[in-house]
């Protein structure tokens, strides 16, 4: 029950952190990219040290999902609470050690090979999010990147044909109103 509740913490937490948090965000909100994508601050200072509130916020905001599965694991005994507590914990040092690139951090390669063998995001890849925020999406688990990519570039295709099709009916109707206007 302990292993089970750690997995299920940040396995199910990441899924759900990705797809309900932080992909919407690069979608359609701004607090994420105006904080989490600062390129004018180091990134360990923003995501690691910073008390800015909305930085602090896009922080709770991404740990919400993780704590939501983490409460109702903690009913089914202490050992599933306890599984469930490490998982937040390992979630949390997760967070600081993905930044450390820019504190100069380099993966030795024994780690990339356990990294790539559990699908773990190293600092490395995390970095290449912060290069390009369209790729390397999942916080924890590289395995959400593809399916994140995916639906990123579905929304924005289906966003894209809306707008050209707005604009067409705009001229359609532009056209139309100057023809009648030469009419009468
Ligand atoms: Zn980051
Ligand atoms: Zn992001």
């Amino acid at each position: 029950m302990f292993f089970v509740s750690l997995v299920i913490v940040l396995v199910v937490g990441d899924l759900a952190s990705t797809f309900l948090y932080h992909v919407p965000q690069h979608l359609w909100f701004k607090l994420h990219l105006r904080t989490h994508h600062d390129r004018s601050r180091s990134y360990w200072d923003h995501a690691v040290i910073s008390k800015d509130p909305e930085v602090l916020l896009d922080g709770l905001l991404g740990a919400i999902p993780y704590i939501a599965i983490a409460v109702p694991l903690a009913f089914f005994g202490p050992w599933a609470a306890a599984g469930a507590a490490l998982g937040l914990l390992l979630g949390q040092l997760h967070v600081w050690w993905r930044h450390t690139t820019d504190l100069g951090w380099v993966s030795p390669p024994w780690l990339v090979r356990i990294c790539r063998v559990f699908a773990i995001v190293l600092p490395e890849d995390h970095d290449g999010h912060h290069r390009n925020p369209d790729v390397e999406f999942g916080d924890i688990f590289r395995f959400y990147d593809a399916p994140a990519r995916a639906f990123v570039t579905y929304v924005r295709t289906v966003q894209r044909r809306r707008k050209n099709a707005l604009r067409r009916l705009q001229r359609i109707r532009a056209v139309r109103s100057l023809r009648t206007t030469q009419r009468a």
